[in-house]
């Protein structure tokens, strides 16, 4: 397969299924950004909208073209990763995958909900990481690789989640 062309090669149906899949891929993920993002800020593909330079016209000096992206949570990954972009979480979602595949526009995750809630700001902000899956509980703290126990520090039974601590958690219902 020299040609650059992906259209005209040959056609089978592995090669078909194939080309859907990356289809698939390239427009159900997007980058997440890591502690030291090597992300170029206009053309990698790292919010729900694709790059950025697809979206604004005009041209950029040298200087522009060249701005990295930067992190904004402490508690981004150590590097770069791909994430599914129609989940809060970043997981595959076969359904969404299936959405795409058959051509449709998935209703990708959309926060902006939580942003017109008469609400302090920092409640905003933490429902925002909640649903990010960004609070720094044990678990989450053990899935970056640091070295501590998972298990509920309020109860000593269950992994400590967001969702065992605002909803399951018997001793953090009682706070
Ligand atoms: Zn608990």
């Amino acid at each position: 397969m020299s040609s650059s062309n992906e259209n005209s090669v040959p056609s089978s149906r592995t090669w078909n299924a194939m080309k859907k899949g990356i289809d698939v891929f390239k427009r159900g993920t997007r980058w997440s950004l890591g502690q030291d993002s090597n992300l170029r800020f206009w053309y990698d593909s790292w919010t729900s909208n694709g790059p950025l330079k697809s979206i604004i016209h005009g041209p950029l000096t040298k200087e522009k073209e060249e701005i990295k992206v930067m992190p904004y949570s402490h508690f981004a990954n150590a590097e770069d990763r791909i994430i599914w972009n129609a989940t809060a979480n970043g997981n595959f979602n076969l359904n969404y995958a299936y959405i795409l595949a058959n051509g449709e526009a998935p209703q990708f995750f959309n926060g902006k909900w939580i942003w017109k809630l008469k609400v302090l700001p920092r409640i905003q902000s933490f429902i925002w990481m909640c649903i990010h899956n960004s609070i720094a509980t044990r678990e989450r703290l053990a899935s970056r690789g640091l070295q501590v126990d998972t298990v509920c520090s309020m109860c000593n039974l269950h992994p400590e989640t967001i969702i065992h601590l605002l909803r399951d958690c018997h001793v953090a219902a009682k706070c």
